[in-house]
């Protein structure tokens, strides 16, 4: 078991500290062009993988273009062309719907403000999250997915369930200029080494501030459970 820091906050500066040094291209992995590709490409993201999504939208940005053409096609047609999407008959309801809210009440424009963002049907505040960051430039939270949530409970910042409270926590915690990037790095070391089955501890950059640490720990702190 590694030995935390301190107090959570020098926890969470030398965990940024150690992934940035580790990940230091470390960004958003779904492929856009504009704010609305970015905010379809985050709704259709939602329980698949991004390099499914990022599959799929290859063809669905070469033949949609703006919010009419999705606002225009009807459900079974949209539905069809996310096919290999999860939730893809729910997913196209809610691309179609946002599209038309936005036509109707935004000009056509992606809304840049959290409260109108999580009015669009199918977007929660983690999806709006990521559309201020990536398509406004506005960071006023952080992104908490499922790769956040683990490793924050494993490396204990966190003893919270439920994302909307562990991003609560977790602002309190990391520094102001790395909400963003926080998140990209636990997606990157999740992805890489600290993953939900069987994280390679053995080969982690932060074994020994680890409090999860399978050496030592017989405990994933992520769900309470023994190793
Ligand atoms: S890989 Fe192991 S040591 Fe590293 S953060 Fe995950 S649980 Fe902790």
């Amino acid at each position: 078991m590694g030995t935390p820091r301190e107090s959570r906050q020098e926890q969470a500066e030398a965990i940024v500290e150690r992934l940035e040094a580790e990940y230091p291209d470390s960004t958003i992995s779904l492929r856009y062009s504009n704010r609305l590709e970015l905010l379809i490409a985050v709704i259709l993201s939602a329980q698949c993988t991004d390099e499914r999504v990022n599959k799929e939208t290859e063809h669905l940005f070469a033949k949609y273009d703006g919010p009419e053409d999705y606002a225009n096609a009807t459900q079974d047609e949209l539905a069809e062309d996310l096919s290999s999407i999860t939730y893809y008959n729910s997913k196209a309801g809610y691309v179609r719907d946002s599209c038309e809210l936005i036509l109707e009440e935004y000009d056509g424009e992606v809304p840049d403000t959290m409260s109108e963002l999580t009015e669009l049907p199918g977007v929660g505040r983690k999806t709006a999250n990521v559309v201020l960051q990536h398509g406004h430039d506005v960071v006023e939270g952080i992104v908490v997915d499922t790769h956040v949530q683990r490793l924050s409970r494993r490396l204990g910042l966190t003893e919270e369930n439920r994302p909307e409270k562990i991003e609560q926590e977790l602002m309190e915690l990391v520094p102001g200029g790395y909400w963003q990037q926080f998140t990209h790095l636990c997606i990157d070391h999740g992805r890489a080494v600290c993953d939900a089955r069987n994280p390679d501890c053995g080969d982690c950059v932060l074994a020994d501030l680890c409090p999860s640490e399978k050496g030592d720990s017989d405990v994933d702190l992520a769900s309470g459970e023994p190793w």
